[in-house]
């Protein structure tokens, strides 16, 4: 049985763009996430250990985002919406609720771009809406003259070994499935794209596994491929980091030494891994001729 909530403002604006997935608003349909991936960084919110069991529906969302984008586009401040940034849109539950379909309803007949992420073959239901979207959306006018899409779907992935992806992400699709998902998403003209989103340390990041996923997701159909590294916040036991450093301590206790090393007391990694990884991705991406940026 699902919680429903009623919410005070569904559209969130950002102070500022982010540089990497463009969006300037994200919109959250649901609060917590049934794929329950261990690194998630909303962990040790107010969700709980297990965000499956505190998944809420925000049943108030398509009355409020009505309202909210009205004003919004009166004032013609017209910004790519992150749908989303905190939950999945496609998980299991959408199915049954249509919640995120009724608000792409919404955001098209207010024409405002958006940008899916997402892990789940479920976004290829709402292609036809995520079609005119693509058609008809504002975009603002600075990315005019570089972006030429009114919609962007993008996968994450953060490894495509079946068996790890398992344990780090036990409620999600496997990341072929997702993969194939992408494939589709090209084919039918959508600007599209694997966010490499969180590099796992010791993990999924050598120059040959690097390498693999870039090379696969260009095979697939990506027109780019953001690489980003793992954020690990927190010591509660609801916290992502406690729970990834359990994840390591009982399946990969010899990394334990080294992920102490890189993260130290901090949430990222050294600024040199970080530059690093953003030097071999960027590499990479250019060897497959796949942009390492959306734009
Ligand atoms: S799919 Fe995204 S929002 Fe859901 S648990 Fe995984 S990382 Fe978090």
């Amino acid at each position: 049985m699902v919680n429903e909530i009623r919410v005070k403002s569904i559209l969130n604006r950002h102070r500022k763009r982010d540089d990497w997935f463009l969006d300037d608003y994200s919109v959250n349909p649901y609060s917590g996430c049934s794929f329950n991936c261990i690194y998630c960084y909303i962990r040790g919110s107010k969700y709980g250990e297990n965000m499956a069991k505190t998944l809420s529906v925000k049943i108030n969302a398509p009355e409020l985002l009505e309202k909210q984008l009205a004003r919004r586009a009166k004032k013609r401040e017209y910004g790519i919406i992150a749908l989303s940034s905190a939950t999945e849109p496609y998980m299991q539950i959408e199915e049954k609720l249509g919640l995120t379909r009724r608000l792409l309803e919404i955001i098209l007949k207010y024409r405002f771009p958006v940008h899916i992420l997402t892990k789940s073959k479920l976004v290829l239901r709402d292609l036809d809406i995520l079609k005119e979207i693509d058609k008809n959306a504002i975009l603002p006018a600075d990315l005019q003259p570089d972006l030429k899409h009114g919609a962007i779907i993008s996968f994450s992935i953060s490894t495509l070994d079946e068996k790890l992806a398992k344990i780090l992400e036990p409620g999600a699709p496997e990341p072929i499935e997702r993969l194939e998902t992408m494939k589709e998403c090209k084919e039918a003209g959508f600007l599209t794209g694997v966010c490499f989103i969180p590099v796992l340390p010791f993990l999924s990041d050598s120059e040959e596994e690097v390498d693999e996923l870039i090379k696969t997701a260009k095979e697939y159909g990506a027109d780019f491929c953001l690489a980003g590294a793992l954020t690990l916040y927190g010591d509660r036991a609801a916290d992502c980091k406690t729970l990834y450093y359990k994840f390591l301590e009982k399946h990969y206790p010899d990394l334990v030494p080294g992920y102490k090393s890189l993260y130290r007391t901090f949430f990222a990694p050294s600024k040199g891994y970080q530059k690093e990884l953003e030097s071999k991705s960027r590499r990479l991406c250019d060897e497959h001729e796949l942009k390492n940026g959306i734009i």
